[in-house]
């Protein structure tokens, strides 16, 4: 069956990315970030090619079921766990996957050392350097870790983390602030250090510590706030297609689509593409750019939750059954979310199952 809304995972683009990041960090070792279903290009077959880089030391989720799916699917690297257990019962799952926890909480300490597990576990130590999501004050971080080293359930603390805020503008002094208060509150410890996201990875050489995590530059896509991943010698790992299911030559002054928010300033050819927002597609009335073919064109009216239609004005060649790609290796996903203040984390995150998934390279 031919099915119109199909999303090619490039796996060579993602192995070429990864090599490329890990050339820019010297010694440091690289962390697949792969949380999310590796950002909606499909965990199994990105994990799989990952582990077999030299360049891969590793693999870190968000849940510790993300971390169980990954030894499910045969993944012997070491998985760390980003958000650490959420209730004592995970940590028995940790245990049994031997699953590497970051831990952030107090609750989570005293579950630790509450826990008689079968084997220890490595622990990661995170502290909030700036951003107040996850993460310990540095006053607390000795004895955290003096706690965490005597807890039965831990085998060692060999990570020290932190999490940047702000590292997507590269002009925010945010970034340096959090870089020299981590630095000074982990001055003392013996073990390794993990700072950098995407952002911190390409834009940030002070935060590269011992073990970067970059999850989006992995696709393809730039962390920045403006620009896209091509200029930082990446490739979008997904391209995202669909076909015309309709086209028509629609007179002045018709509405297209719901509300009527966009109405024909001229008889004109529209198109009718099979993709919505059901699948992610951003649903706001801003012109999103497309290719029908590989001619350049732009969406007009409210996207449904299936069907989206495009001005195929200057399109003489297009008909039903002509592809459109909606983002992706010609489109960066980076110049599609933008018109709609969301971010290309959103979009491919967010993509629907209803979109087959395709893999070559
Ligand atoms: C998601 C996440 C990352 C990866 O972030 P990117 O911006 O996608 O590179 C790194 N570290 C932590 C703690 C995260 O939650």
């Amino acid at each position: 069956m031919t099915v119109a809304l199909r999303a090619t995972i490039d796996l060579g683009a993602l192995e070429r990315n990864l090599i490329t990041l890990s050339g820019k960090m010297g010694d440091a070792k690289v962390l697949a970030v792969v949380k999310a279903d590796a950002y909606g290009h499909g965990v199994g077959a990105c994990a799989a090619r990952l582990a077999l880089l030299p360049q891969c030391a590793g693999f870190a989720v968000a849940r510790v079921g993300e971390g169980v799916h990954l030894r499910n699917a045969g993944i012997t690297l070491p998985v760390v766990v980003l958000g650490g257990p959420a209730a004592p019962d995970e940590l028995e799952v940790c245990v049994q996957h031997r699953l590497t926890v970051a831990v952030h909480d107090w609750t989570q300490v005293a579950w630790l050392e509450a826990a008689v597990p079968s084997r220890a576990l490595d622990v990661w130590v995170k502290l909030d350097s700036g951003m107040h999501r996850l993460g310990f004050h540095g006053d607390d971080f000795a004895s955290v870790a003096s706690r965490l080293e005597r807890a039965p359930a831990v085998r060692e603390v060999p990570v020290v983390m932190t999490h940047l805020a702000n590292a997507d503008d590269l002009d925010d002094p945010a970034t340096p602030s959090q870089l020299d208060r981590f630095s000074a509150w982990t001055a003392d410890f013996g073990g390794e250090r993990s700072i950098a996201n995407s952002a911190g990875v390409l834009g940030w050489p002070d935060a590269r510590g011992d073990w970067v995590r970059p999850g989006l530059s992995l696709y393809g896509i730039s962390p920045f706030l403006t620009g896209e991943g091509h200029a930082l010698g990446l490739a979008p790992v997904m391209t995202l297609r669909t076909r015309l299911i309709a086209v028509k030559t629609i007179e002045a002054g018709a509405p297209v689509g719901y509300s009527g928010t966009w109405r024909a300033p001229e008889r004109m050819p529209i198109g009718v593409a099979a993709v919505g927002y059901a699948d992610g597609y951003p649903r706001g009335a801003a012109p999103t750019p497309v290719l029908v073919g590989d001619r350049p064109a732009a969406t007009v009216g409210r996207v449904s939750m299936d069907l989206t239609a495009i001005d195929l004005r200057g399109i003489v060649q297009a008909k039903v059954g002509s592809e459109v790609t909606l983002w992706g290796a010609e489109l960066p996903v980076e110049r599609v979310a933008r018109p709609h203040g969301r971010i290309p984390y959103e979009l491919v995150v967010g993509l629907g199952a209803r979109a087959a998934r395709e893999y070559v390279g």
